[in-house]
């Protein structure tokens, strides 16, 4: 049953492309793609369309831009291959759709939607959401169409790295890391180009919507945070939309996105809860990333603990966009 809400609402989106310490030659790119997903998905919001649809929109169009970490372009597996996670949530209906390690999709957040319209189950992996992917009308490509030599390269160079014995560039926001074990086990502070989006419709309906390649050098197999509910993702009328990138494991142990959203129900403001969300992961596990968060009211919250972030947000009053909060 679908939770009634007020008869208008301000449209609104909000969007993420990652959160890292995104260098000054790569910024532009990055608020280039934020602003063409947030076009997208507000031409739709702008039309009395869905938030579902807006946040699927805005997410392909970054699914497409090989710039960040999601669908062609994304982060290599050890093995060299892209493999993909996404998820979609409509939290006026509390349908959910996912797929993981997906290897011959150019959109998974289109498969994603499939799984959450057209079937009676949640999420698919691997070959089985391939397949039920193309039964219904989706395209299987070569996974070599999804990798650029840019990230052979990048793959080439962390591996070097690695037989070297070099600790990876982990992240330094932070003089007083929690622990050795923490920055030992973290990626490398390059690695978190994921993206999602929120959104809000007319009607009063949240959606979310999260895509990503995963982790650099990841184990094939290893799922994230992005596409598990309640993780990287989670959406509910009754509560808020949430999308979360940075590093996934754990983003995963908290349950993040529901413990935020939870926050925002329990009468917390959107603005607050995205930043305490991520002290409690820093502060819990040592942990770094970026979260965008949009309540039913339309009072949103933008937070990261990493050095910079790709945000954009689209509302009647017009477009905004930026690296750093
Ligand atoms: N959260 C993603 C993962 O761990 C990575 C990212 O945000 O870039 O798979």
């Amino acid at each position: 049953m679908r939770v009634k809400t007020r008869a208008t609402h301000v449209p609104t989106i909000l969007v993420h492309g990652g959160a890292w310490a995104i260098p000054a030659d790569a910024a532009a790119a990055h608020e280039a793609g934020v602003r063409a997903a947030l076009k997208a998905g507000y031409a739709i919001l702008s039309a009395g369309g869905s938030s579902l649809d807006a946040v699927e929109s805005a997410v392909t169009v970054l699914e497409d831009d090989p710039t960040f970490d999601a669908g062609r372009g994304s982060f290599l597996t050890s093995d060299g291959r892209v493999q993909l996670d996404a998820l979609l949530m409509d939290g006026g209906r509390m349908k959910a759709g996912g797929v993981a390690c997906v290897e011959h999709l150019r959109n998974p957040i289109k498969a994603a939607r499939l799984v959450l319209e057209k079937s009676p189950h949640v999420y698919f992996v691997g070959d089985g959401a391939e397949q039920f992917a193309h039964a219904h009308g989706i395209p299987l490509i070569d996974n070599s169409e999804l990798v650029l030599d840019r990230e052979r390269e990048r793959l080439m160079v962390a591996q070097a790295r690695q037989s070297a014995g070099l600790a990876d560039q982990t992240f330094s926001g932070f003089d007083d890391d929690k622990s050795p074990e923490t920055a030992a086990l973290s990626p490398a502070w390059d690695s978190h180009d994921t993206v999602g989006a929120v959104a809000l419709d007319v009607q009063g309906n949240l959606s979310a919507a999260t895509s990503t390649g995963g982790t650099l050098n990841k184990t094939p197999g290893r799922v994230g945070d992005s596409s598990l509910i309640g993780c990287g993702c989670y959406a509910d009328n009754l509560s808020a939309a949430v999308s979360l990138t940075g590093w996934g494991e754990p983003i995963m142990k908290l349950v993040l996105g529901k413990w935020a959203t939870d926050r925002v129900a329990a009468g917390s403001a959107p603005e607050i809860a995205a930043r305490e969300a991520m002290s409690y992961l820093y502060n819990r596990l040592g942990g770094h990333g970026g979260i965008i968060l949009l309540g039913p009211d339309g009072r949103f919250g933008f937070a990261h603990n990493t050095p910079a972030m790709a945000w954009g947000i689209a509302t009647p009053a017009g477009l905004q966009t930026g690296v750093k909060i």
